[in-house]
């Protein structure tokens, strides 16, 4: 194996990693590599019924998140517990806290939501991705934050930031997830509560509140499908060697910016870029 690295997913919500990158974050658990996953809300306002509390649904989605890093073979979840649909009011303490964990778990490679990302409509979604592209350019600057170094925390520069859903480039990185496609599927399914609310998109005239055994089935097998239709559909972009993939928009990183002058100069001239890397 080549060197082994350390990986970060930053969420804003307890299941926001395993429908994009859970494919790739298991395969490179399973490489060897160390996951770790923060989540920067505690998900406490995901749900559609008034019967639970947000305290007990905060509960049950840390224990869903737990249950699906265990199924990725990733670390154990770190909550941030900044208030769910809120995060714009907590941007200040979300960037120290991100830096805080960067310089603490020195990731090689950081994935989380493209901020800039047309049509992105959810703040948390927004602006995790935002705080934490100026984490992983900020946290190799020591003065930044100098209470981290009283705590035994140098400074730390990730080498990539990859983006997820990349509509805005053509993905530069595609992951071949044919092997770890059932674990991805397991992980999603740990988030029960939330897959559950999307019931009457696959079984016609379920109520998600109150889904038959058979109902459930029939939402795993709808869900399955439909998410396997999109795995192969992004595996095309591999000339049809790859059967199931997920794909990114990756950017190195230099101190304080993104190291991608040639990338973006040859974007506004019009020269075709960087080819696909597969993993
Ligand atoms: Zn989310």
């Amino acid at each position: 194996m080549t060197h082994k690295k350390v990986i970060l997913a930053i969420y804003a919500h307890p299941d926001d990693a395993e429908f994009l990158a859970g494919g790739t974050l298991a395969k490179w658990a399973e490489e060897g590599h160390q996951i770790f996953a923060i989540c920067a809300t505690n998900g406490n306002l995901g749900a559609k019924i008034t019967d639970i509390t947000p305290e007990e649904l905060a509960k049950t989605r840390k224990v869903e998140l737990t249950n699906a890093m265990k199924t990725l073979g990733g670390e154990k979840a770190i909550f941030l517990d900044f208030p769910d649909g809120f995060l714009r009011d907590h941007i200040d303490q979300l960037k120290e806290r991100l830096i805080y964990w960067v310089r603490k778990l020195k990731p090689d490679r950081v994935i989380t939501f493209d901020p800039w990302k047309k049509y992105q409509v959810h703040p948390d979604h927004i602006e995790v991705g935002r705080m934490a592209s100026e984490a992983v350019t900020f946290s190799c600057f020591p003065m930044m934050y100098p209470e981290h170094l009283k705590e035994g925390l140098g400074p730390h520069q990730p080498e990539e930031l990859w983006y997820m859903i990349p509509i805005e480039h053509k993905p530069n990185r595609l992951v071949d997830i044919t092997h770890t496609m059932d674990k991805k599927m397991k992980a999603i399914f740990c988030h029960q509560s939330q897959v559950e609310m999307m019931a009457d998109l696959f079984v016609e005239g379920a109520d998600p509140t109150n889904l038959t055994e058979e109902q459930k089935t029939q939402l795993q097998d709808g869900a399955g499908t439909m998410l396997r239709m999109v795995s192969q559909a992004l595996a095309n972009l591999s000339n049809g060697d790859i059967e199931l993939a997920e794909v990114f928009y990756a950017i190195k990183l230099g101190p304080g910016m993104f190291d991608n002058y040639q990338e973006m100069i040859q974007e506004m001239i019009g020269i075709e870029q960087d080819s696909l890397e597969i993993f």
